[in-house]
């Protein structure tokens, strides 16, 4: 938040009430104290809402150091137009500078030719009302830089430069940031006057190279009084000052570049530069989203296109994450490539029409906001022209509906990045990553809207949610810790997973979880290898172990009998419901065996390893253990419990199988305990999300059906449809007047009992239900 623009909230207010961009009459939802002058020279003297938090469809030509002479501006003009587009991302300076510059060492690019293309650029976009990004890279630098300077650059335990094939690598903590970059976006300011800065590469480098340069060591010594760690060691406490050490620079350099940009253009011309949506990534590279967020007046997100692994959904579940640690106000758009991106890449070829489509809306179903992005300026293979249009269109008529809302869903997922870092370590995509998007891809898959919490924000998120989880949340902070248990003595519900709270905030084990309490078991010191137990943390593919359910009904089944003691004959729990005809699922992972509170009930219970190959070894060699997968601690009269050792949500991730997507949802739908404020009936893959803004809710229904069937990209979409819809109205949302942003009908909802019914005939890529 700026301060200074508190003096112009009053004047502003009147205005904005009166201004026609953000009339969702959702107001209330925004910052008020955000608003500032317009950084367009002609009105200045009128107060609206700054350009950060009103550009809401962006674009880029990534220039190539090729299309100074071939730039065809004319026609990108043309472009911006039929593409609604309001903001453009233009390579300024930093490796190499798009523009006549007179900063010693900043090296023009390659075919300049003294051609002035950023300025070129940045008046046309101008002229034509569009905001302009200018892109820096401040990564890495030629040779001739380095020879004149060479303490501006990183340097590895030999004294030898860190390098990315030719070019240098530049130190975060020398003159290269401190006054080279600093002098760099002074002139592009001063010249141009673009709207703010960005930047590709800006956070230096990431976390597996240790830099021994002068700056750094006398910096780190400095601040910690210690020498800089030889080498990586998570259980050396000094090595994991260093990674504080590195995070807190990262803030200082968001800060100093703001401070640079906004002496240089005005209060309003911000500096953001890029971050990934991969938490892990985030850790890897210093980047503390969290801390980042709190400064932040717009996040520029860096992530080009969906993976097989994540999925569209991911898209929409890290525009409700960032939003929860940034605000449901502010904007975050992200680099949406029309090429062809990861596995493999191609830059000149255009990505499938239908696959850049799903990915720009699941996107948007998220919150955030749409950025076209392509590589070069000059393409034969032109169908990548074509891909944004529509969708860009679409979103210019419907904007009202896709900003500024609030998500409503009573399932929050609880992640920190100092999991991914001190619990995670090297292992982080393996240990965070996969338990986290394992439960996320059940919840997507069972249609059960959901927020991630982060978990300093759990007190005040809570409010509002009547179920946490918690998936191997491993470090815990005492705060955090506690702000669970008053979440539970206030009558929420938990669902955790694996080893959640079990190391403290450095990543060190502790004797027992520190919600022992609340999920009524305790850890149990085991030696290693006692009786073959867990020999590795987890089972490789020559192994396979599996979850015995609780009240196996033997009597009366149909099957062959197993010889074995008539088992209990029970009605089993809820949670099983659809695993009738089974006494155990599939695992894949190891247990340790944990002594259980009395008011504990385990559900399921762990099958240990036996062989694969060859068949005939194939049998249970230890058919019942008492080594808990699953309990319910029913010590809580109003908070549904459950803790879940057996790490089903990572295995999910790992394998796909349905039998852990659907006990997970089963246990979601136990725990949340009728709070779930939407249910869609009818076959497909759906991206279900849920907002509000006065008055009215707003449903975002994405059909991922087909991307669910094989893998990216899509090139065909199959409609799904019909589905049955009942939506959980709020207090001043009637629910009888349904209007379809897609399909433009519009239809009468059935109120009910609180609730609105209505049918959908079919959906092809996406729906949008406005209820009024
Ligand atoms: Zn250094």
């Amino acid at each position: 938040m700026n301060n200074s623009n508190l003096d112009n909230q009053n004047n502003s207010r009147r205005s904005f009430l009166k201004n026609s961009i953000l009339t969702t009459a959702s107001f209330a939802l925004a910052d008020l104290s955000m608003f500032a002058m317009s950084p367009f020279g002609t009105e200045m003297e009128k107060p609206e809402i700054p350009w950060f938090k009103r550009i809401t469809r962006w674009g880029q030509v990534n220039i190539t150091e090729k299309d100074p002479s071939m730039y065809d501006i004319a026609w990108w003009r043309k472009y911006w137009k039929r593409t609604q587009t309001q903001g453009i991302i233009i390579n300024a300076g930093g490796i190499v500078a798009y523009y006549p510059t007179k900063v010693p060492f900043h090296r023009p690019a390659q075919f300049l030719n003294g051609i002035d293309l950023f300025g070129d650029l940045c008046r046309a976009a101008h002229e034509d009302g569009l905001a302009v990004f200018a892109r820096m890279d401040s990564s890495r630098a030629h040779e001739e830089l380095y020879k004149a300077h060479p303490d501006w650059f990183t340097m590895n335990e030999e004294g030898k430069p860190y390098k990315a094939d030719d070019l240098f690598i530049t130190c975060v903590n020398g003159p290269y940031y401190n006054e080279h970059l600093p002098a760099v976006m002074r002139e592009i300011s001063q010249l141009y006057h673009p709207e703010g800065f960005t930047d590709n590469s800006w956070s230096g480098l990431g976390r597996d190279s240790i830099c021994y340069c002068m700056n750094c060591q006398k910096s780190f010594k400095s601040i910690s009084g210690h020498e800089i760690p030889r080498k990586k060691n998570w259980d050396d406490q000094i090595y994991r000052e260093w990674i504080k050490w590195n995070y807190d620079r990262r803030i200082e350099i968001w800060e100093m570049n703001n401070k640079v940009t906004k002496a240089a253009g005005g209060e309003n011309c911000i500096w953001s530069g890029m971050n990934s949506a991969f938490i892990t990534e985030q850790g890897k590279t210093f980047r503390d989203f969290k801390e980042i967020c709190k400064r932040a007046d717009i996040i520029m997100l860096d992530d080009q296109a969906r993976r097989n692994s994540t999925g569209f959904q991911f898209n929409a579940m890290t525009g409700k994450l960032i939003h929860g640690i940034l605000g449901w106000d502010k904007l975050i758009p992200e680099s949406m490539a029309m090429y062809q991106a990861h596995t493999p890449w191609f830059r000149l070829a255009s990505k499938p029409e239908p696959e850049a489509r799903m990915w720009m809306i699941n996107g948007i179903s998220g919150g955030i906001q749409p950025w076209w992005h392509i590589v070069g300026a000059s393409h034969e293979d032109r169908r990548m022209y074509h891909s944004a249009e529509a969708i860009f269109n679409w979103h210019k008529d419907n904007e009202e509906f896709l900003i500024n809302r609030l998500p409503v869903a009573s399932v929050g997922v609880v992640w920190s990045q100092e999991n991914s870092d001190f619990y995670g370590r090297d292992e982080a995509e393996y240990l965070v990553d996969k338990s986290f998007q394992g439960i996320t891809q059940a919840l997507t898959r069972s249609r059960i809207p959901f927020v991630p919490v982060h978990a300093n924000d759990i007190a005040r998120e809570s409010q509002k949610l009547s179920l946490l989880i918690l998936p191997n949340l491993a470090v815990m902070s005492k705060d955090q810790v506690e702000s669970v248990r008053k979440f539970v003595n206030n009558g929420g519900s938990i669902i955790a997973t694996g080893e959640t709270s079990l190391f403290n905030e450095w990543g060190v084990k502790q004797k027992d979880f520190a919600l022992a309490d609340i999920f009524g078991a305790h850890v149990i010191e085991v030696s290693q290898n006692q009786d073959n137990k867990p020999v590795a943390k987890f089972a490789n593919g020559a192994y396979h172990t599996y979850l015995r359910l609780a009240h196996e009904m033997r009597k009366n089944v149909d099957g062959p009998s197993n010889g074995t003691e008539p088992a209990i004959s029970g009605i089993r729990h809820s949670i099983f419901k659809g695993f009738e005809e089974t006494d155990i699922i599939p695992y894949g992972g190891l247990l340790n065996p944990l002594k259980t509170d009395e008011s504990a009930e385990v559900l399921m219970t762990f099958v240990p390893q036996f062989p694969v190959y060859p068949p005939e070894t194939a049998w249970m060699r230890e058919p019942k253990t008492n080594i808990p997968g699953l309990i319910l601690n029913t010590k809580f009269q109003n908070s549904r419990i459950a803790f879940i050792p057996a790490d089903i949500d990572r295995q999910f991730d790992l394998f796909n199988l349905p039998d852990h997507a659907n006990l997970l949802s089963n246990i979601v739908k136990w725990a949340a305990n009728d709070s779930l404020p939407v249910t869609v009936d009818g076959p497909g893959l759906i991206d279900c999300n849920l907002y509000q803004q006065e008055g009215r809710l707003i449903l975002h229904l994405v059909n991922l059906t087909s991307a669910g069937t094989w893998r990216a990209p899509i090139d065909e979409l199959i409609s799904i449809g019909p589905l049955r819809i009942k939506v959980k109205l709020i207090p001043d949302v009637a629910g009888k007047n349904l209007q379809l942003l897609v399909s433009g009908q519009k239809l009468a909802g059935v109120v009910n009992n609180g609730w609105c019914q209505f049918e959908i005939k079919s959906i092809l890529d996406h729906e949008v239900i406005v209820i009024s």
